[in-house]
């Protein structure tokens, strides 16, 4: 099988962690995983912690569309989290994915190796595009009004969340 990053003519079996096999590429270090595999891992109780760290690995992303080397089918992109670029490759034919050189690191540096399967999920990649757009009128916000009084609006807003008669400051202040 070839590495579908690097196309080095074989791939070889690996494990990424107690009970998590995969098709490692010695080439690129890139790893193919099977998302039931994923799954399988992360419901037994994945590994138990994170060492907190990423190793001294650089973090490389396949910027181009990447064939799936198990059934030739086009892979898609699925975003990992907010504010990170990375992004995995899976087969939606066949159900293999693709990790680039230090994803499994960065995966794990995030807490999002247990989230594997999820990842692909329509709802997780909606919720990231959901936290960027808030992180974004958050970012506006603060041009506009400057540090400090952008703060002001936040403690505000926090105070008012919390607040037993926070509809009756709202109707006071016109916020309907
Ligand atoms: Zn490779
Ligand atoms: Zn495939």
């Amino acid at each position: 099988m070839h590495c579908p990053a690097c196309q080095t003519p074989t791939l070889v079996a690996i494990e990424l962690d107690a009970g998590l096999g995969g098709l490692g590429c010695t080439h690129c270090n890139g790893v193919l995983l099977a998302v039931p595999a994923a799954r399988q891992w992360a419901e037994a109780g994945g590994e138990t912690a994170w060492a907190g760290h990423v190793e001294a690995v650089e973090i490389s992303d396949s910027g181009a569309a990447l064939t799936c080397p198990r059934c030739r089918h086009f892979m898609g992109k699925f975003r990992i989290d907010a504010g990170v670029d990375n992004r995995l490759d899976l087969c939606g034919h066949c159900g293999e994915f693709w990790l680039d050189a230090g994803e499994w690191n960065l995966l794990g540096a995030l807490e999002l190796r247990q989230h594997l399967p999820s990842i692909f999920s329509q709802m997780w990649q909606l919720g990231i595009r959901q936290r960027e757009a808030a992180a974004n009128r958050e970012g506006r916000l603060r041009e506009l009004l400057g540090d400090a009084d952008h703060a002001r609006v936040q403690d505000f807003a926090r105070w008012l969340r919390g607040h037993a008669q926070a509809e009756a400051i709202r109707r006071y202040l016109g916020l309907h």
